[in-house]
């Protein structure tokens, strides 16, 4: 199987070419360019085997020039016994007859991002491998909370890799900001700046096309990579876990094979609702995808009329990780929807870089009105959500799984849709405890530091706090330095040796 461009219909490279290489030189993403299709018998040969068995049968289809050792070696170390605290890496939680939660976040950092940054590593190193000539990989990373830990925590002590992060100092949750400054492993750096996270994602972007700092490394054997959302091999790790859900829904006696679900997916850049989309386009019978958003609802708006418009109010939400006015992989649908039409995509990118805005065509809005359901969800709908979903269920959820429970709430009632679905868990609560202890505290903020709130919330909710959460409090910051934007890219070579 071959990927192309989205922005050069002439692009064509391996699936290695496209892990490695991050992005199309055409500033384009890279795309299949055609799907492997699934049927109801490869759903059943998925039946009663492991997480493991069904993310190397599903990624083979994808990554055809790994070889089957290859894959197997990556997805067995990433998804290894005691990597994540379900054994079946991402289990299904029943939380209403026909309605159940993905749970996304049973790894090492507690967030879903693990579900592809613990296997990026590997496959960025055998792709490196096969095509640059086994030079060190160094990833360089921006980050406003899930993304630089997920990251570290992928890479960290990889062979042949290294990983800088930088977070923005006061951007960041005191709890995200202790997960990376007490960060092991022999070639990690992570690095505060002065200033917000836009300074710390320009400040990696210039230090990566710099043809100075592009040299250098080059003179030491080294080269940069990207662990951006937008890398295909962020991607296709996460169409799995939707083929996964449905075969768990098969196997818990919800669903037959062949029978339909609808998926709702709580979303900020659009990857993890793009995978799910290339699921149903493979041949999963999924019905409706459901795009839940915050205040932030710019796909709301896009999803109802075809506009997209980046032009307003930017909003500090309780769900940080979805705080994003341009939702990048999105480019990738309209790419699939226009029938790959390259030229209009560069006409659509060009006009959202500059106006920030553009409007598709009819045949893409049909479509897209065919495929998509949206909604979105403010603070205050967010803090009842958890409330009542506690109250109802005693199940305890965080602030961005809340967005999507009350879009599928509202959906529901406005189509009476009643088909058996899944709704992505993206975080657990112990992640965002201030605002799920003040939820489920009748709307009451509570002034104590984080990890007495972290106690307050076992107390109140009985629901277990990760030991990796928890056992926070005990550690010691490694990496307490802050530099400015400009001195970014001494910290990088410093942290290099170079
Ligand atoms: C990154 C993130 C999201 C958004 O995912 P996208 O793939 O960018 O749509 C949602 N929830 C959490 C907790 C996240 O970390």
């Amino acid at each position: 199987m071959l990927y192309t461009s989205t922005r050069d219909r002439s692009v064509s490279v391996t699936s290695a070419e496209a892990i490695a290489c991050g992005i199309s030189k055409d500033g384009g993403l890279f795309v299949p360019m055609e799907l492997p299709h699934i049927d109801g018998e490869f759903i059943n040969s998925l039946l009663g085997v492991d997480y493991i068995t069904r993310a190397e049968k599903v990624l083979s289809l994808f990554l055809t020039d790994y070889s089957e050792d290859e894959i197997d070696y990556c997805v067995s170390g990433a998804y290894a016994d005691g990597k994540f605290s379900s054994k079946k890496v991402a289990p299904l939680k029943t939380l209403a007859e026909g309605v159940a939660v993905l749970e996304l976040w049973r790894g090492p950092t507690c967030a879903f991002k693990d579900m592809a940054l613990q296997l990026l590593p590997y496959l960025l190193t055998v792709a490196a491998k096969k095509t640059v000539a086994d030079k060190t990989i160094v990833i360089l990373v921006a980050t406003s909370g899930d993304t630089g830990k997920a990251a570290l925590e992928g890479f960290k002590d990889v062979d042949k890799t290294k990983i800088m992060v930088f977070y923005p100092n006061d951007g960041v949750s005191p709890m995200q900001k202790l997960q990376m400054t007490t960060q092991e492993g022999g070639n990690v750096g992570v690095c505060a700046i002065n200033g917000n996270f836009d300074d710390a994602q320009s400040g990696v972007k210039a230090i990566f096309t710099n043809p100075e700092v592009i040299k250098k490394l080059d003179e030491n054997g080294m080269m940069f990579s990207s662990a951006n959302s937008i890398n295909w091999g962020r991607l296709v790790p996460q169409i799995v876990y939707y083929i996964s859900a449905y075969c768990d829904m098969i196997e818990n006696g919800t669903i037959n094979n062949g029978d339909e679900i609808n998926v709702v997916v709580p979303t900020g850049n659009f990857g993890n609702i793009l995978a799910a989309y290339y699921a149903k386009k493979m041949g999963v019978p999924i019905r409706k995808l459901i795009c839940a958003s915050n205040s932030n609802n710019v796909l709301t708006d896009f999803f109802s009329d075809g506009k997209y418009d980046r032009n307003r109010k930017f909003y500090t939400t309780e769900s940080p990780s979805m705080d994003i006015l341009i939702s990048s992989n999105l480019e990738r649908l309209l790419f699939h929807l226009s029938g790959e039409n390259d030229e209009l995509v560069r006409k659509w990118m060009s006009s959202l870089s500059g106006e920030g805005r553009y409007v598709v065509t009819e045949e893409v809005k049909n479509q897209i009105f065919e495929l998509f359901a949206a909604g979105c969800c403010n603070d205050d709908e967010t803090n009842d959500t958890i409330e009542k979903c506690f109250n109802n269920s005693g199940y305890l959820i965080d602030t961005h799984t809340a967005v999507a429970v009350k879009v599928y709430n509202d959906y529901v009632q406005k189509t009476g849709d009643k088909t058996p679905t899944v709704i992505a868990s993206t975080a657990n609560p112990y992640k965002f405890s201030a605002s799920v202890l003040k939820a489920i505290s009748g709307g009451e903020p509570c002034d104590a530091d984080e990890f007495q709130q972290v106690e307050l919330l076992i107390e109140k909710s009985g629901a277990q706090c990760p030991e990796q959460l928890s056992s926070l409090k005990e550690k010691m910051p490694r990496f307490t330095s802050c530099c400015n934007k400009e001195d970014m890219a001494r910290v990088v070579y410093d942290m290099l040796g170079i």
